[in-house]
C-alpha cells in the first residue's frame, strides 16, 4: 500500500491540468457538439506532456462542473467571470476559460495533496502562535459561523471590531492591542470571526502529540494547501453584469515555512510546470 506521501507525490508528478489542457484543444479544434461526445471516444489511457493517465475519460468526469466551461467558450455564451492581465485589459475568451478552469481544478487537487502530505506529519506550525522572535504578534484563524461553536470555552468578544486584523494602531480590548493576551480567544470583526492565536499560545484543539483532534471536522482554513494556485487573484471589483472580475496571474504559490514545501521543492516546482504556471517560494511565517 502506497504511504500517504507517496500518493501525494503521484498527484504532483501527474496533475491534471495537462490532460485537460489536452481535452479542452480536441473538443474546441474537433466536431463535437459537447464535451461528452469527445469522452465517448477517448481511448483507455493516454500520454501527454510526459504524463500516463489511465481512464482518462473517468477522471474528466469527474471535474465535469469546472471544465464545462469550455463549452460555454465554444458555444459563444456568456462566461461566468471576467479576467483582467495586469494591465488592465480583458483577457480572449480562450486565456480567460483556460485561466479559470486552471485555478478551479488545482484549488480542488491541491487541498487534496495538502490533506495527504500535512495529515500524518505532527506538525504544528499552522496551530500555534508566533514564537518570541517572531515579527508576528498572533496568528489569525478566520472561522465561519458554524465553526465558531466547535470552540467552547474560549472567551468571546463579540463587539464585531471595525476595520482589518492587521491594521495599526491595533484595535484596543481591556485598553490594550486586542493580541496581548496569554490565552487564545475568539474576537468577532466586520468580516467575521476569527480565532486569534496570541505568541506562544496553541489552538485548543491541538493535542500534546502535535496532532489536530478535530482534523475530520477541523476548520475550511486549515484545510487551505501550503500549496496554492495563484493562476487567478480575485479583483475586489464586479465585471458587466456583477460577473465576479478577476486578473489573470498565471502562478503557484508555496509558503516556504511548511516542512513539506521545502522537502518536496523540486516536485512542487515540476507540478506547477506542468500545469502551465511559474512556481514562487514565500516566506509566511517568521
Ligand atoms: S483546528 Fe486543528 S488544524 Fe486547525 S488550528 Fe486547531 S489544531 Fe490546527
Ligand atoms: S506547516 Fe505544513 S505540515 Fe505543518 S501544519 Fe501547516 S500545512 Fe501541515
Amino acid at each position: 500500500m502506497p504511504t500517504a506521501a507517496e500518493k501525494a507525490l503521484s498527484r504532483l508528478e501527474r496533475p491534471l491540468l495537462p490532460l485537460i489542457s489536452l481535452l479542452e484543444m480536441l473538443y474546441l479544434t474537433g466536431p463535437f457538439a459537447g464535451i461528452e461526445e469527445l469522452l465517448a471516444e477517448l481511448p483507455a489511457d493516454i500520454e501527454t506532456n510526459g504524463c500516463h493517465y489511465d481512464e482518462p475519460a473517468a477522471l474528466l468526469r469527474a471535474e465535469m462542473d469546472i471544465i464545462r466551461e469550455v463549452e460555454l467558450l465554444k458555444n459563444n455564451h456568456p462566461l461566468s467571470c471576467l479576467i483582467i492581465d495586469d494591465r488592465g485589459q480583458e483577457c480572449p475568451r480562450v486565456e480567460a476559460v483556460e485561466l479559470w478552469i486552471a485555478q478551479g481544478i488545482m484549488i480542488r487537487e491541491l487541498e487534496e495533496i495538502n490533506s495527504l502530505l500535512c495529515g500524518g506529519r505532527g506538525c504544528d506550525l499552522c496551530c500555534i502562535g508566533p514564537a518570541n522572535h517572531s515579527r508576528h504578534n498572533f496568528f489569525d484563524i478566520p472561522l465561519g459561523d458554524g465553526e465558531v461553536e466547535g470552540f467552547t470555552g474560549l472567551r468571546r468578544v463579540d463587539e464585531a471590531i471595525e476595520g482589518d486584523i492587521y491594521a495599526e494602531p491595533a484595535p484596543l480590548i481591556d485598553e490594550r492591542p486586542f493580541y496581548q493576551s496569554d490565552v487564545p480567544f475568539l474576537l468577532r470583526w466586520r468580516r467575521g470571526w476569527s480565532l486569534v492565536l496570541p505568541r506562544r499560545s496553541s489552538c485548543p484543539k491541538l493535542a500534546d502529540n502535535g496532532f489536530c483532534t478535530v482534523y475530520e471536522q477541523r476548520p475550511a482554513v486549515c484545510r487551505k494547501p501550503q500549496i496554492f494556485p495563484y493562476a487567478l487573484e480575485e479583483d475586489g471589483r464586479s465585471g458587466d453584469g456583477g460577473l465576479p472580475r478577476y486578473v489573470g496571474r498565471r502562478k503557484l504559490l508555496a509558503v516556504w515555512d511548511c516542512p513539506y514545501v521545502r522537502e518536496y521543492q523540486a516536485q512542487i516546482a515540476r507540478y506547477g510546470e506542468l500545469c502551465g504556471m511559474e512556481p514562487v517560494f514565500k516566506e509566511n511565517k517568521a
